[in-house]
């Protein structure tokens, strides 16, 4: 069929970049959701994730896919996992940080917001201090903030928040994939991700992991949704099956890419693999960017995206400039998290830009990409508008 659609690489922080393998993928055999097909696809990629999520061979941890997102996940958690008079406490390092307390007040009476500036991780103190005066039932938390490009320390707030006698929810939609989840070590209750992110896949599945206890603590919420009822969920789950129907070619594609990264790259060479295309991002501002700064502290820095601090001769108009110039080399640029670099617009505050080093993006690509970024930063570095 006839279109216009351009073939971009995309340097965006999700959806990011399918590998043309992947894209083949998609034509695999489609199949019923019930017939024993299905379970020849999903058993393999629900054993590969759990590999990838770090819960393999642990009874106490359940994995499951939601057709949607990962924000469907994000509020099936919500639905199932706080009874009516319960206070949730959503902890915000930024943008997605605030998307975890819009689904919990959207759903929840009492719901209360802990924020953070932009740049900076969760405080432990500050929680702690948090968690003494609140005394929460549950707490979520964001794994990897896309907007400002900062990792938390999921591990020590998932024990922190124990301590505290509260459900830690975790959303880690742009690292699942990229990096550990530490869902044992912070004794997490509820995990999720989705596959346009690290895992280098379209988006269309939410993947779940809840750990026995939350399990209980379901059981004993009301009213928790059809489509939101993460038993029901789990249930499907332990089939190898979902409970709405399952998007046929994403299941193709997430057998697919799972078999890959457990057999074919290694998991640990994945994250290894994040974790350098992190450093030559850093290493580029410091060497190539004069006057452009990292966002966050370099202990905080994702290993999926790095967030940068742009001179503050920029302007918004001119980061529009700088995508339409890479587009015409075959990218589409991320010009910084929209809501954010007009609130720092609003303040006179230099704005920022995003780079996507997720999935199955290589070094070889990202350091294309970056020269690339650069022409163009530095061709509208001097324009006025
Ligand atoms: C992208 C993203 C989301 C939203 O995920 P969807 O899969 O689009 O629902 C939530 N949280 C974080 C941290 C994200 O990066």
């Amino acid at each position: 069929m006839e279109n216009d659609f351009a073939d971009l690489t995309l340097f965006i922080t999700g959806p990011t970049y399918v590998r043309e393998e992947i894209k083949k993928a998609a034509m695999l055999p489609d199949f019923g959701h019930r017939d024993k097909e299905a379970k020849k696809r999903l058993e393999p990629a629900i054993n590969n994730l759990k590999r990838i999520m770090g819960v393999e061979g642990d009874d106490n941890y359940k994995l499951f896919l939601i057709p949607g997102t990962g924000s469907s996940a994000m509020e099936a958690s919500i639905k199932s996992l706080v009874s009516d008079d319960e206070t949730v406490l959503c902890v915000s390092v930024g943008a997605f940080g605030k998307l975890y307390y819009k689904i919990a007040s959207s759903n929840k009476n009492n719901v209360e917001l802990l924020e953070f500036a932009p740049g900076q991780a969760i405080d432990h103190g500050v929680l702690r201090e948090k968690l003494e005066s609140l005394k929460p039932a549950v707490v979520t938390i964001t794994h990897n903030e896309t907007s400002t490009g900062v990792i938390n320390d999921v591990a020590a707030l998932g024990k922190l928040i124990r301590e505290h006698n509260a459900l830690p929810l975790v959303d880690g939609v742009s690292i699942l994939g990229g990096a550990p989840s530490d869902i044992k070590e912070g004794n997490i209750a509820f995990y999720c991700g989705s596959t346009q992110k690290c895992l280098g896949l379209p988006a269309g599945f939410g993947i779940g992991v809840m750990s026995e206890d939350a399990l209980e603590k379901a059981e004993k919420v009301g009213k928790r949704g059809y489509n939101t009822d993460l038993i029901a969920h789990v249930k499907k789950g332990e089939k190898f099956q979902t409970l709405t129907t399952t998007p046929t070619s994403l299941a193709n594609q997430l057998y697919f890419q799972t078999n890959y990264i457990v057999e074919e790259e290694g998991i640990e060479n994945r994250f290894k693999r994040h974790m350098e295309m992190k450093e030559i991002v850093h290493k580029f501002i410091e060497a190539e960017l004069p006057g452009f700064q990292l966002l966050p502290e370099k202990e905080n820095a994702s290993p999926s995206l790095t967030c940068i601090k742009v001179p503050a001769s920029f302007t918004i108009d001119m980061l529009k400039d700088v995508k339409e110039e890479l587009r015409k080399d075959g990218y589409l640029m991320d010009p910084g998290y929209g809501k954010m670099n007009k609130a720092l617009a609003e303040q006179g505050r230099p704005l920022t830009i995003r780079v996507a080093h997720m999935g199955d993006i290589t070094p070889e690509m990202l350091n294309k990409y970056l020269t690339a970024l650069k022409d163009a930063l530095m061709k509208h570095i001097g324009v006025q508008e």
